[in-house]
């Protein structure tokens, strides 16, 4: 049975579910198996399987202490009924590449498949290791995971949630879809301050009142939670028995994937189930004006020191990619890898070793494209095939673009609804942009003519549940005050 260690101390052995439980490993390393010849297996026995039956092999290898009928069941209830494609992941052909749609669920991005899944695992989780505190999600956002979360834990039993995002700083669509969710639960709350602010403010609170009130504990829905990457391995075997079934590769033949990246959760996933046999060639780490992780799988030096840029793919704009570090383990060991997060969080820089850096090159390579590049795929995509993408998609487009592959087949991952950003959709096209939202919405929906997703053409109509504006210093009381009110 396979066994979670801490990147930063291996002998800090747990099981899966007090793994998900705990998000993060108390000396600050993330959770990790222990080996991964652990997970290893026969990927003919998972492709053969449907979306949610390939899910229940995966998971089953990563989660063995919930047992085979829990995980049927939580795999059931993260999944059924709540993706608007029957595939969950539907594989598309465009031109002479392929695209994994992964935003087919509830909140119109890939944060659904994950958020989808963590309540139902965090609580079983909660029941197996007979801990009974109400768990408090806190979660700071500047969009795509505010949305999913508040979605993903509404009504959930034993949870309750609270988002932040800054004032000011979030798109209409996004704004919306957060002040609108439903849920008795949850709670989305502006503050009055940047992205940054939201996220220093909850670190804080995670630190001074990991117990705001007796019987509620804080919790993370962040992507260092292993819970949030294993159902994500489920969809690079999904894109494969696809392939398969359509006649595009043979059996055995090796698929390059390209992942919008930003906190490495992604591709992360993507490394797993290479691990465990799946024929993939090469990830491709495709980055945008914040180019941290080309850098460093161009040159095997991590320097977070660096201008900041506000780019048209917000989701990816970040500098520290948190997953990394479960790479840099497995690659490089216990030692340096506590040395080089030591050396990130003093200095803001790290240099990986050459054979390091050779072994690491062997599977991953690493583009990045500008927001001009980014467009201008959105553009030729649509020209050409008719193909309308969002603009984190298309960062992953233009860097396939620019590097090319060697795979049998290329599947670029899809992480957001185009409708998600209807206006930075328009202007990538050179259409007429219009103040709201909605109209925007309507507008990609003519040039398309597919549907927009229920979950996001209904959020202009929807009463608007939380209206707060708050400091950051008033960011504790609130937390309070949530954990006191049933
Ligand atoms: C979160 C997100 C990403 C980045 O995924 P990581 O797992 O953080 O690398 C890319 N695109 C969209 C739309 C996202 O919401």
């Amino acid at each position: 049975m396979i066994k979670y260690i801490s990147t930063r101390n291996s002998a800090l052995k747990v099981s899966s579910s007090k793994a998900v439980l705990d998000g993060q490993a108390p000396d600050g390393g993330l959770y990790i198996p222990e080996c991964l010849d652990d997970i290893r297996t026969d990927y003919h026995d998972i492709i053969s399987k449907d979306f949610r039956g390939m899910a229940k092999a995966v998971w089953n290898i990563f989660f063995p202490d919930y047992g085979q009928d829990l995980i049927d069941e939580l795999v059931e209830r993260s999944y059924r009924g709540k993706f608007s494609a029957p595939e969950i992941t539907p594989l598309v052909k465009v031109g002479d590449r392929f695209v994994l749609e992964l935003y087919h669920g509830p909140t119109s991005a890939f944060k659904d498949v994950a958020l989808s899944a963590l309540p139902n695992l965090m609580t079983a989780a909660r029941e197996m290791n007979d801990f009974t505190d109400d768990i408090m999600i806190l979660t700071a956002t500047s969009g795509d995971t505010g949305s999913a979360a508040l979605c993903g834990f509404s009504d959930v039993p034993g949870t309750r949630i609270i988002v932040f995002y800054p004032d000011g700083g979030v798109s209409e669509t996004q704004k919306l879809q957060m002040v609108t969710a439903p849920g008795s639960n949850a709670y989305a709350c502006a503050i009055r301050g940047n992205f940054d602010d939201a996220q220093t403010g909850v670190k804080r609170l995670f630190r001074e009142i990991p117990h705001p009130v007796p019987g509620v504990s804080l919790s993370s829905a962040n992507s260092i939670n292993i819970g949030r990457l294993v159902p994500q391995i489920v969809y690079y075997f999904a894109a494969y028995s696809q392939l398969l079934a359509a006649g595009e590769i043979k059996d055995g033949d090796k698929v390059d994937f390209i992942v919008p990246t930003g906190n490495f959760g992604d591709i992360m996933a993507g490394y797993f189930a290479l691990k465990m046999g799946l024929p993939a060639g090469r990830l491709i780490c495709a980055s945008n004006k914040n180019d941290v992780l080309t850098e460093f799988l161009e040159t095997g030096h991590y320097d977070r020191q660096r201008t900041f840029y506000k780019t048209t793919s917000p989701s990816m704009d970040i500098l520290v990619s948190s997953n990394l570090e479960r790479l840099l383990y497995y690659v490089c060991g216990e030692e340096h890898t506590v040395q080089y997060m030591k050396d990130l969080a003093e200095k803001g820089e790290y240099t990986i070793t050459p054979e390091e850096l050779a072994e690491i090159q062997s599977v991953f390579s690493g583009v990045y494209a500008s927001d001009e590049e980014g467009a201008a795929a959105i553009r030729s995509a649509f020209e050409s095939e008719h193909y309308l993408m969002d603009t984190h998609t298309s960062i992953a487009w233009a860097c396939l673009d620019k590097c090319g592959s060697q795979g049998a087949a290329s599947v670029v991952l899809s992480t957001a609804s185009p409708y998600k950003f209807s206006r930075a959709v328009l202007e990538a096209l050179g259409a007429e942009v219009s103040p709201s939202d909605e109209e925007n919405m309507n507008r990609c929906r003519e040039l398309t003519g597919a549907p927009i997703p229920s979950g996001l053409a209904g959020i202009f109509s929807r009463t608007i549940l939380h209206d707060g504006v708050i400091s950051i210093d008033e960011m504790m009381n609130f937390v309070i005050g949530k954990s006191i009110t049933k």
